[in-house]
């Protein structure tokens, strides 16, 4: 069913999406404990919309070249499975793969220095003046080659998909110069010819202000140099911006958005992390389809977001592993009628976890999220807020066959049991991308 490449030890560690070769064309997925569907309107879920998930019990669901074929209870699916190859969930919650919309995928080294200052008490302040912070990952990055950044991506992909995720926001944002920026997208285009993980590209060059430029200088090498090159070799969808004090400020970040919607990208932004700074607002006055971490956005900004209809994705792993306990409220905006979306923040500085679940456990624990909500807010809302909710995020006849089996009965056990990985099987396109027998 599938080979090995020729080496796979080559680089270090084992392959896992890549190494599998698609020969099945139609399978049958028989007896869920609770097939998940996320069946509902063509569109992002918002309000009572975000509890139902519209659960088959005792489900199963038929596929055929990669796309999901019928959904329906597992006695009906099997009197249609004809020559399709029978995968037995043997009593287990079927679902679709985790979306995480916003995730720094590709970068090089660690940041264990500055996790132990963290954990001895030290600032925000002492740690960079150590030389940690995020500077430290853009001097590992740069020094890094494609091959080295590519090696270092495809284990953290192999990582998502061991959590049960299929698709992946990536973004660049640790090169800060025009070629090392380009460096980090290309990474991501090849990457997305190598594994089985689904990868969507975003442009952040106004991550931070490299310290050889003062902001306005760097401000104009991303807008004149790096956004035309980015365009032009179709290297992203969306821009992102991180907009926030001693980063980039409202005008700027204004002002970079801006010339990403003339080109055509679609605009995401890291808002109102630290300070209340009005982030939330720009997102909403400059039509951009998320706005991103919201820890402090206030009641004001909610109502900005909900007027202009941009979905907040919400990062409760950043807020646990700075030890921070100020999570963003995000029952408001369920109440407010916002498409709430959740994920992981992916990065070696202040979210170093690749795990959707460990996110559920956040956002039911710490923001008092119900795990049905948590659900949605991971994939089927997340899906649309990288406009794709049209092929993934559910399991509908249409849509592409991404869906994980986790090892439980009931699919709140996903919040529920949290440091243990409950990931039994993923699924991209209908072909098994990674088991938990082969660990691969
Ligand atoms: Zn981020």
């Amino acid at each position: 069913m599938f080979r090995r490449l020729p080496n796979p030890s080559v680089l270090g560690f084992r392959f896992n999406a890549s190494t599998f070769h698609r020969t099945m064309t139609s399978r049958a997925v028989l007896h869920a404990s609770q097939l998940v569907t996320l069946s509902g309107p063509k569109r992002p879920r918002v309000g009572k919309e975000l509890s139902a998930l519209r659960i088959i019990r005792h489900g199963g669901m038929l596929i055929r070249d990669g796309k999901i074929d019928r959904v329906g209870p597992s006695d009906e699916i099997e009197k249609n499975v004809g020559d399709a190859e029978v995968v037995d969930a043997g009593r287990r919650v079927v679902m679709p793969g985790f979306v995480d919309a916003h995730t720094h995928l590709v970068f090089s080294g660690n940041r264990l220095d500055d996790f132990e200052r963290r954990a001895r008490g030290e600032t925000y302040e002492q740690i960079a003046k150590a030389g940690g912070g995020i500077w430290s990952t853009v001097e590992k990055t740069r020094a890094a080659s494609e091959l080295d950044l590519l090696v270092r991506a495809k284990q953290h992909a192999t990582w998502f998909l061991r959590c049960g995720t299929t698709t992946v926001e990536a973004k660049s944002g640790y090169g800060l110069t025009v070629e090392d920026e380009l460096k980090l997208l290309r990474v991501m285009r090849q990457l997305k010819e190598e594994v089985r993980l689904e990868i969507v590209p975003t442009f952040l060059g106004a991550h931070a202000v490299p310290r050889e430029l003062s902001p306005d200088e760097y401000l104009e090498v991303v807008i004149t140099e790096m956004l035309p090159r980015v365009t032009a070799e179709k290297l992203a969808e969306f821009c992102d911006v991180f907009c926030e004090r001693g980063y980039f400020n409202i005008d700027q970040s204004r002002k970079i958005l801006s010339a990403a919607k003339k080109v055509g990208l679609s605009l995401r932004g890291h808002v109102d992390q630290l300070t209340n700074f009005g982030g939330a607002k720009l997102m909403a006055e400059m039509g951009a389809t998320t706005a991103d971490h919201l820890e402090q956005t206030d009641e004001q900004g909610i109502v900005a977001l909900k007027k202009a209809n941009v979905q907040p994705v919400l990062l409760p792993g950043s807020v646990y592993a700075l030890g921070s306990s100020r999570y963003p409220r995000a029952r408001e905006m369920i109440e407010a009628g916002l498409a709430v979306v959740l994920a992981t923040d992916f990065n070696p500085g202040s979210s170093p976890t690749p795990s959707m679940p460990m996110v559920l456990s956040l956002a039911c624990a710490q923001m008092k999220m119900s795990p049905a909500k948590a659900i949605t807010a991971s994939t089927v809302n997340a899906a649309y807020s990288l406009n794709r909710g049209d092929k993934i995020g559910s399991l509908e006849p249409g849509k592409l066959a991404n869906f994980a089996i986790f090892d439980c009965e009931d699919y709140r056990e996903l919040a529920y049991w949290f440091g243990i990985p409950q990931t039994h099987s993923v699924y991209v396109r209908g072909d098994c991308v990674w088991n938990i027998s082969t660990g691969r």
